[in-house]
């Protein structure tokens, strides 16, 4: 069932070698990525294909609706490894529209554990109740949601106390924040970027 899976495997060992015949044996020895990614799980943004980066030059973390929560163990291990061991130099949370966990957060019916784990876009679906009922539809509204989102979790990693060792030690860190169009595969930037206390005062006031 999955013969095609394993030679397609073959074939792209085999490209990248042609290419480049140190390729894997360069990887081996360390990885040393410049970018640590924090994206939803969604399978039709996968992280190094839209940035057209190589193994090895990108930190990946995954979950459904790309949430940084304060609590999570996992998210929680994998910032610390990517800022204070790889020292990577710019984290990039990366939402996307018509991102479906975003949809399930504020739908009334009952979803099971996965209403858990999204209780944080509720929470900031309800700070910004005013501006989401003023949306024209639903597509605006949970796009601009999508948006939000981003924002709420570059303001998480900002407030981390990770983060914040990483700046007080002079480390060169950047949170970016953007979202991604399955649409027409672009990226826009939110105009959040976040490289030090200043900057974090001036864009979310803490
Ligand atoms: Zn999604």
């Amino acid at each position: 069932m999955l013969d095609e899976l394993l030679d397609n495997n073959r074939k792209w060992a085999r490209q990248k070698t042609e290419i480049d015949p140190q390729f894997f044996t360069r990887l081996v020895n360390q990885q040393t990525p410049e970018y640590f990614w924090i994206g939803c799980a969604d399978s039709r943004v996968p992280a190094n294909e839209i940035v057209n980066l190589d193994p090895g030059e990108m930190f990946v973390h995954r979950n459904v609706a790309n949430l940084a929560p304060q609590q999570d163990a996992n998210y929680l291990s994998v910032l610390q490894y990517a800022v204070h061991v790889l020292k990577v130099k710019h984290v990039l949370v990366v939402g996307h529209y018509g991102c479906g966990g975003v949809r399930t957060a504020i739908e009334s019916t009952d979803h099971g554990l996965i209403d858990h784990w999204l209780s944080p876009i509720r929470e900031v679906a309800h700070e910004h109740r005013h501006e989401l009922e003023a949306c024209e539809d639903d597509t605006i509204m949970l796009d601009r949601l999508c948006e939000l989102n981003v924002i709420a979790q570059v303001r998480n990693v900002a407030t981390n106390p990770i983060t914040l060792a990483a700046w007080r030690s002079g480390q060169p860190l950047s949170i970016h924040g953007w979202v991604y169009s399955i649409r027409n595969g672009l990226v826009t930037d939110q105009g959040v970027t976040v490289s030090n206390l200043q900057d974090r005062l001036e864009i979310f006031g803490v």
